[in-house]
């Protein structure tokens, strides 16, 4: 693409690639360099640090930030992040906390237990922190911003750029994850007929993928039939397990 932007390469490029979905392809790489980055800027950048610390990860990418090399970030993140929640945590037990004596701590949740006005609120608090705890990652929020970011290049290619209509065209169609994001982007970026042609199009070549992965799948388990024994697997035939994962449910 002769006038190409500078935004538009990922995107462009994501589509050249033999793969099972382009979005994946996307995410993915995405997702390592938030890896790598977020662990350098809890040393470095004190405004990441603050959100880091307050918001912490999902266990998938807890887990994933483990297996990086760097160990002494992780280290710190996880010290100032378990102080955060455990001061928070500590914030809320004792705001139910009426006592003469504020130092009688077992005095205190035996109280609140008995008493069942404020063992609702206690617990309405503790789910509330918990539940909004559990549900902040701050990759995963770097991840659906630039995925966000990735669908409106991705639909003004389609509209301006006829040979990127033509590569997505050409390609392998996307994981149903995507493809459900796909669609339901589309709405908000075609309209009439070019929201109907496009539908009718990627629908088209997303039936084809799973067709031809089901013919895959097909024969991949007739070569355990001894008959088939001395056969020669195509490579598609060899690969069609991990292709209809990666087809069938995004990479995580
Ligand atoms: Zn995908
Ligand atoms: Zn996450």
């Amino acid at each position: 693409m002769a006038d190409e932007k500078i935004y538009m390469i990922p995107v462009n490029d994501a589509f050249s690639v033999d793969c099972e979905c382009a979005f994946c392809y996307l995410e993915n790489n995405f997702e390592k360099q938030c890896l790598e980055i977020v662990l350098g800027e809890s040393v470095m950048e004190v405004d990441s640090r603050v959100e880091t610390n307050k918001k912490g990860f999902c266990s998938r990418h807890f887990h994933m930030l483990l297996e990086q090399k760097n160990k002494l970030p992780y280290g710190l993140m996880l010290e100032t992040h378990l102080y955060e929640i455990k001061t928070n945590f500590e914030k809320i037990l004792s705001s139910h906390f009426i006592s003469s004596n504020s130092q009688k701590k077992e005095g205190f949740l035996k109280r609140i237990l008995n008493n069942k006005t404020s063992k609702e609120n206690l617990l309405k608090d503790l789910l509330k922190f918990f539940e909004n705890t559990n549900s902040q990652c701050v990759i995963c929020e770097r991840i659906n911003a630039r995925m966000k970011n990735y669908f409106d290049v991705f639909f003004f290619m389609w509209k301006t750029k006829k040979d990127f209509q033509q590569k997505v065209l050409s390609s392998k169609g996307f994981c149903l994850y995507h493809l459900c994001d796909l669609l339901k982007f589309s709405q908000n970026h075609l309209h009439s007929r070019d929201l109907d042609h496009f539908v009718e199009k990627i629908c088209k070549i997303e039936l084809d993928a799973i067709s031809r992965l089901y013919q895959n799948i097909c024969e991949f388990n007739k070569q355990f039939d001894y008959r088939n024994a001395n056969n020669v697997i195509p490579h598609e035939v060899r690969n069609s397990l991990i292709n209809a994962i990666e087809k069938l449910g995004k990479y995580k």
